[in-house]
């Protein structure tokens, strides 16, 4: 962990009382690193994931940049910052951070998203009072064809979790976006990994960037205090009950099915014993989601039961558990879905229920974390759990 203070870094005043009020006290590797190139007006590449403190890390330079070159903060003025995000998620996260690292600033923000009516993002645009865009690429090129958007006068573009938005298909899309933008801007370049079409894209975008890595996965797994019960498919739910039943330290869990449907399942089956849990997964409505999540931060449920895709994004600091209701089928899934619990330096707990037909694919996520994950104390272990079969284990079907 780099040692500097948030004023070593050259942010202003408004910016450090911000992050102290949210009571960070230093800043993470990613930000110790990247704010300083971004204040100086370089490009950036960085390599981090979500759960690194990397929206701060382009989010409170920014502001100050827009800061330093005076604000009019009434009246029509060209956009000066794009941030282009894959997921509804993630955008109104980053509107979110804007709005409380920027609170002692003036500046305006809109973010724009797909699955909701166009009107009121429309009009957000249409007035022109705006400083700072946050889009995922589908919308924003919807309304960059009504042409009430003009992007030419940007000054910072930044492109969040690359791999992602490739993964997703959104090269074109994001081609199109890059398309409108002035040659000469700030690029700042963020992805977890770097697959060759992710480097392909940083190679057109980025001019003479600095790079900075932060590579959380193996001191994040080592933070996280983890167990294995093998346990009879059959007997899944009974389990989640028993753990769940009268811990209070389970404050926020995060229980992870294979598909949408298990999902259902599961929270239905907590909600009829009396627990406060609800589902989130590609087939609910956006508003159903957002409410899910809206009660999962408040503590008003204490279980929120997601598939990957839908858990792929979502920030909500301090869940204290995470459950592997079932395995994720790629061994790294298991890495990021367990990483949800120890959030910038927080350490965590993470819980994972093994089936025999899973056996396998525990033998492969303990070659990804070059470890064993320890066995569950004082629970029976039935016999297969020792006999892992050779060749693993054939894919169980996968949705979102
Ligand atoms: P991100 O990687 O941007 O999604 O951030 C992950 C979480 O870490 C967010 O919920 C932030 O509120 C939190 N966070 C960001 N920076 C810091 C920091 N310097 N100290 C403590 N928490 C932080």
């Amino acid at each position: 962990m780099d040692a500097t203070a948030f004023e070593d870094l050259g942010l202003i005043e408004p910016l450090t009382a911000a992050v102290r009020a949210e009571g960070y006290e230093r800043p993470t590797p990613i930000q110790a690193r990247a704010i300083p190139h971004v204040l100086a007006g370089k490009d950036l590449l960085g390599l981090a994931q979500t759960g690194t403190g990397k929206t701060a890390a382009f989010a409170l330079p920014i502001l100050q940049r827009l800061h330093a070159s005076g604000v009019k903060p009434e009246g029509r003025r060209p956009i000066r910052v794009l941030i282009l995000t894959p997921t509804r998620e993630l955008a109104s996260q980053i509107g979110d951070a804007f709005k409380t690292y920027g609170r002692n600033l003036r500046y305006r923000h809109a973010v724009i998203f797909g699955g909701v009516g166009h009107e009121p993002q429309r009009q957000a645009l249409r007035s022109g009072n705006l400083d700072i865009l946050v889009a995922t690429p589908g919308r924003l090129l919807d309304l960059a064809g009504e042409r009430i958007l003009d992007l030419s006068k940007l000054d910072v573009f930044v492109l969040d979790e690359a791999d992602r938005m490739l993964d997703m298909g959104f090269i074109h899309d994001v081609k199109r976006v890059i398309a409108l933008l002035p040659r000469r801007r700030q690029t700042l370049f963020f992805s977890a990994t770097m697959p060759p079409e992710a480097q392909r894209l940083a190679d057109v975008l980025l001019h003479e960037p600095e790079t900075v890595a932060v590579t959380p996965p193996a001191s994040t797994v080592d933070r996280i205090d983890q167990s294995v019960y093998f346990v009879d498919k059959s007997e899944k739910r009974t389990l989640l009950e028993d753990v769940l039943y009268d811990n209070e330290e389970m404050r926020r869990v995060l229980v992870f099915t294979r598909t949408k449907h298990g999902a259902n399942r599961v929270a239905e089956h907590l909600t009829k014993r009396g627990e406060h849990a609800a589902a989130i997964h590609g087939n609910k409505s956006q508003n159903a989601r957002e409410r899910a999540l809206a009660h999962f931060k408040s503590g008003e449920i204490r279980i929120l039961v997601a598939t990957d895709i839908a858990a792929r994004g979502i920030d909500i600091d301090d869940v204290t558990h995470v459950i592997n209701f079932d395995l994720p089928e790629v061994p790294e899934q298991y890495v990021h879905r367990i990483g949800r619990t120890a959030r910038a330096g927080a350490s965590g707990t993470a819980i994972s229920f093994c089936d025999a037909e899973e056996r396998d694919l525990l033998v492969q996520i303990e070659r990804t974390i070059r470890k064993p994950v320890p066995r569950a104390q004082g629970h029976a272990v039935p016999r297969w759990a020792d006999e892992p079969s050779r060749g693993g284990a054939p894919a169980a079907p996968r949705d979102g």
